[in-house]
């Protein structure tokens, strides 16, 4: 079994990693705060998680790995958005959930295992609360439950290698004065009327942010599992106040074994930020045009422990790059096994600096089946090559009839312009119109695939397909959507052109 090595936040060295069940490596990571849109620094955990997903399912087998990522929803952000906006907080949540779910998609992030909310948990918050009381952790002052930072003191702020006592000489916060000591913190705080509450031991209220990973986790993971993660910002007090939850409430186990944390995304040697102008959402880039793939590659290129700094030029490159792998692969075989190297790369504490640097040299020996397992394996392509890829070449195919509409446009016979417009659109064949010219955007996949399904065996071998036995046939995606457009260009040319 391949050794995997992994940087400890918690020890500050690399470790050989070795899940406390190998049958079921479990991994939490905190996940977003639903009220917008993730901006692209919030991609990068999700990322990086995902990369390492996939190599414990590799290694362990898919069937033996758990991975749960939250959804906070509910925190004081939403509460503001949904008076500012008038809108009801569920429909915020559930809007903002199903925006990040499509935007990591796009970014090859596999969904996890369980994404528990948090509004599903609060009896089991109010349930870890009750006992953290019990055990002496926290006390309730003025409808709130803080924890009690000095009942746990020598072990708070080891994770972030900071002491109580310095942590309180560099606080500048104002303490709330119900407070026993100024770092402690809300486990539960009272609801007004107007704000999402529920009803617990100490009246109306809701639950503070930290607990509900602590609560989530054990529900769903244990008292110890193997690998916490998130993003660096979220350290301290985050981590710390989960740490500090989930120790107390489960004396008996570890919590997490490794804590890993990634560093924080740049823009162009900036830090991203709204008042510098390069503030964007991962959608804004989707809509620009830059792939997921291309988003996905350019922050693998640098180390997670290391800033990561997007720019245009990067992304420039990347699709470059992956233009020319996925022509490559494209036609290379399925079920090879991902090249050695790139597997050891990766299992070196996710060095993906070093895999792409192999997936080059795969690239250059021509190596294309290792090429895309390789590819497969860090989720820079799923069954087949992503068709955005492929795209440059379906104008030419169907550039008759591309040039039929500009024809018709230049001659201001608008009419007919979108009559071709439409005959295209009826075949799931959307075409737009930029300065630079008209071009096919997209092709529908449901017509594609009813057009190899209607083909006959004849037909089928004739375009090269391999019989799969019981009428079904094997072919690549990357070829199907131009045969169908030579299709739909025959169709053309018998029933339009006379
Ligand atoms: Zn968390």
């Amino acid at each position: 079994m391949t050794e995997i090595k992994l940087y400890n936040t918690r020890t500050r060295k690399k470790e050989r990693f070795d899940p406390i069940d190998p049958d079921n490596v479990r991994m939490y990571v905190c996940g977003p705060t639903v009220y917008d849109r993730a901006h692209l620094g919030n991609a990068r955990p999700v990322v990086v998680f995902d990369v390492l997903y996939r190599l414990l399912r590799h290694v362990y087998g898919s069937d033996h790995v758990t991975y749960v990522r939250n959804f906070t929803d509910v925190d004081d952000k939403i509460n503001a958005r949904a008076a500012e906006s008038g809108r009801e907080i569920s429909e915020i949540t559930a809007e903002t959930t199903q925006w990040f779910l499509d935007d990591m998609g796009e970014l090859g992030a596999l969904e996890p295992s369980h994404m528990p909310r948090a509004t599903q948990y609060i009896p089991q918050m109010v349930a870890m609360i009750e006992d953290l009381i019990v055990k002496g952790h926290a006390y309730e002052a003025e409808g709130h439950v803080l924890f009690a930072v000095d009942s746990w003191r020598e072990h708070y702020g080891k994770l972030s290698g900071r002491s109580v006592d310095d942590m309180i000489a560099g606080a500048r916060v104002e303490v709330a004065p119900y407070k026993r000591n100024p770092m402690d913190f809300v486990l539960w705080k009272p609801s007004s009327d107007d704000l999402p509450g529920w009803d617990s031991p100490w009246g109306r209220g809701r639950p503070g942010w930290h607990i509900e990973c602590s609560a989530m986790a054990f529900e769903l993971l244990g008292e110890s599992f193997d690998i916490h993660g998130g993003g660096n910002d979220l350290m301290f007090p985050h981590h710390e106040n989960e740490i500090a939850q989930s120790c107390c409430a489960h004396p008996e186990g570890d919590f997490a074994k490794v804590w890993m944390h990634n560093e924080m995304l740049q823009v162009e040697g900036k830090k991203m930020s709204k008042s510098l102008g390069n503030f964007f959402t991962v959608r804004d880039l989707l809509e620009q045009g830059v792939p997921g793939e291309v988003i996905r590659f350019v922050f693998l290129s640098t180390h997670y422990r290391k800033p990561m700094d997007w720019t245009a030029e990067k992304a420039r490159e990347a699709e470059a790059t992956l233009r020319k792998w996925y022509g490559q692969v494209s036609e290379a075989v399925d079920g090879a096994e991902p090249y050695g190297a790139i597997e050891q790369a990766l299992s070196d504490d996710l060095n993906t600096a070093l895999v792409i640097t192999e997936l080059h040299q795969l690239s250059n020996a021509g190596d294309t089946p290792a090429l895309r397992a390789s590819l497969q394996l860090i989720g820079l392509m799923g069954k087949d090559v992503p068709e955005w890829s492929q795209k440059s070449g379906w104008n030419d195919i169907v550039s008759d009839i591309i040039e039929a509409r500009m024809a018709a446009k230049r001659e201001r016979n608008f009419e007919r312009a979108d009559e071709i417009r439409d005959w295209l659109l009826e075949r799931g064949i959307k075409i737009t119109d930029a300065p630079s010219g008209t071009e096919v955007s997209a092709v529908d996949a449901k017509n594609v695939m009813d057009y190899a399904h209607s083909l006959g065996e004849e037909e089928h071998l004739a375009l090269g397909h391999r019989p799969q036995g019981e009428g079904a046939w094997s072919f690549s995606q990357a070829d199907i959507v131009p045969t169908y457009l030579r299709h739909v260009l025959s169709e053309w040319q018998r029933e339009v052109v006379k």
